[in-house]
């Protein structure tokens, strides 16, 4: 099999299903395989048949170090622990690693760093052109309102959602501080209880909502005391995250050791 192609980690998962989908059907990607934890009640069964199409007679594998010997790149939509060992195991093996996964402590995040010394990694908290494009705006947004706006960034998910606020309202809220020249982590609001209370001049806030089957909604409001500048996006499909990190998987095989965003892989600078 060619070192192309492409590994997913989490093959029976919500995302990883609709990973598998998308590589079968890009043209010039190849599927090496897929992986879920080793108790995993997928283990062995088809891949084809578990993201809703026919057999393709590779089974679902218990760990990932077999189908990195064959793969070029690896994505993985899991959860953070999980994550952190496959880039581990990739690492070793010099194979490309896309994230898709979201909720990192500030520790994991410098372990994904690090290891972005040996290979190159593709990290990103929504893997979306649309969202991409929103950071831009948001960016330029915050750049051009005073804080007389204030920010508040609300997310809506499925109730089977693990992190909040996700890793899209992270990035938006991470683009609007660049946008305004200040550090997140001094401003941001509502993100636990610690800062339970009225918004600060100048507080970027969150705001979140689980509920049913909803795929992904995020929505950055710029209030004033005479006007409201409202941007958002709306996910229809998880096949949208899906094509975003096949994208990836193809743009990143073959480039040098580092750590890149979907801003890099889109050309949005
Ligand atoms: P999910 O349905 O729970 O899928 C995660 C899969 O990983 C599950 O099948 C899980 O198996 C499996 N897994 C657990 N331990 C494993 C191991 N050791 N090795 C291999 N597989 C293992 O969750 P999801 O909705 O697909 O979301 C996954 C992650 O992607 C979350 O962090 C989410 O926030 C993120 N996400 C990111 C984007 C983006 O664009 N960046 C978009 C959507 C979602 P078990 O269920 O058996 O534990």
């Amino acid at each position: 099999m060619a070192k192309t192609s492409i590994l997913v980690a989490g093959a029976g998962g919500r995302m990883g299903r609709a990973i598998v989908a998308e590589i079968l059907k890009t043209p010039g990607a190849t599927l090496a395989g897929g992986f879920e934890r080793p108790d995993g009640p997928d283990i062995g069964k088809d891949i084809g048949v578990l993201a809703g199409l026919d057999a393709i007679g590779l089974a679902v594998e218990d760990a990932a170090e077999k189908g990195l010997t064959r793969a070029g790149a690896l994505i993985d939509f899991t959860a953070p622990k999980v994550t952190i060992s496959n880039a581990r195991a990739a690492s070793e093996k010099g194979v490309a690693h896309v994230i898709g996964t979201t909720g990192f402590s500030d520790e994991e995040e410098s372990q994904i760093a690090d290891l972005a010394k040996s290979i190159p990694i593709v990290k990103s908290g929504n893997m979306s052109v649309g969202v991409n494009v929103l950071t831009a705006l948001v960016e330029a947004g915050a750049k051009a309102l005073s804080d007389d706006y204030d920010i508040e960034i609300f997310e809506a998910h499925h109730r089977a959602k693990v992190d909040a606020p996700s890793g899209t309202a992270l990035m938006l809220g991470a683009a609007a501080a660049r946008g305004r020249g200040v550090d997140l982590n001094q401003v941001s609001a509502g993100v636990d209880d610690t800062r339970a209370g009225k918004r600060k001049q100048g507080d970027i806030g969150f705001s979140v909502m689980r509920g049913g089957g909803i795929v992904g909604e995020h929505q950055v409001a710029f209030t004033g005391m005479q006007e409201v500048i409202t941007l958002s996006h709306s996910a229809i499909d998880r096949g949208l995250f899906a094509k975003g990190a096949v994208a990836a998987a193809q743009w990143v095989m073959g480039k040098p050791a580092g750590l890149y965003t979907m801003r890099d892989v889109l050309g949005l600078g």
